[in-house]
């Protein structure tokens, strides 16, 4: 067994923390680095390893030039600007509705993505991201990527936001084919976790010739938090953001 260590910045880091308003991202503490999703135009920035798949899962579907990302990462700063922005235009009700607050978008995060169907006009926050056509082709594969559609309808009390069908976010393998197979969205699959202890009784999933144990594990209360693993074991950490990390362990 060997012992790791968790510094309490580590809870605000990783592809699996939750973004939303009782837990606003922490850009004093997470660095991400970007990198623009089109090498030749460099408007649309996202986290690197999230960008990678990105750009494989519209290869995978034959989508280049016909799926664009309208929006990817966003500063505090520029999120207040379209929150003010849309205010003066769409009214407040409006917005509350559909943009997030300063500090509580997953836009932050550069693990979230706005799409649209390439079309002459597109709209800047409620791009068409339709059911059928590529952009179904899109969503089919989208799990096996390591993306969700992080809004969906019939979860708006669950997530506070509205219906967003074109906004997706990176969470990574198997979590994101859990989240679909489950039909729970982030909010669920974090509270879903809670109930599988590390070294306790992690959940366990097959993905190929592998076996995925995901479980939780509760952040001390102050300082350092510490794990024991096996020597060998090939595992991923990511911070929740809140209060604990989850352990993604492949055997
Ligand atoms: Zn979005």
């Amino acid at each position: 067994m060997k012992r790791i260590v968790l510094s309490e910045k580590a809870l605000y880091r990783g592809s699996l923390i939750l973004v939303n308003k009782k837990s606003p991202f922490r850009d004093d503490i997470c660095n991400v680095p970007l990198v623009p999703l089109d090498e030749e135009k460099d408007a649309v920035l996202m986290e690197r390893q999230s960008a990678g798949l990105l750009n494989k899962l519209i290869e995978e579907t034959n989508a280049k030039d016909r799926i664009i990302a309208v929006s990817g990462w966003r500063s505090k700063a520029e999120q207040a600007d379209i929150y003010e922005q849309s205010i003066k235009k769409n009214g407040r009700k409006f917005t509350q509705k559909y943009v997030a607050f300063p500090g509580c978008s997953e836009h932050h995060t550069g693990l979230a993505v706005d799409l649209a169907e390439n079309r002459t006009e597109i709209d800047f926050i409620r791009p068409d991201f339709p059911y059928e056509g590529i952009c179904g082709n899109f969503r089919g594969k989208a799990a096996m990527f390591g993306f969700v559609e992080r809004y969906p309808r019939g979860k708006e009390k669950i997530t506070g936001i509205a219906w967003e069908p074109w906004h997706f976010r990176y969470v990574g393998i198997p979590h994101a084919l859990i989240m679909r197979q489950r039909e729970m969205v982030f909010e669920e699959y974090h509270q879903f976790l809670r109930e599988h202890e590390y070294s306790l009784n992690p959940y366990v999933c097959a993905y190929g010739q592998r076996n995925a144990e995901i479980s939780y594990l509760r952040a001390a209360e102050h300082g350092d938090t510490f794990m024991e693993i096996d020597e060998n074991a090939l595992f991923t950490v990511s911070g929740n953001n809140t209060d604990g990390f989850i352990i993604t362990v492949w055997r």
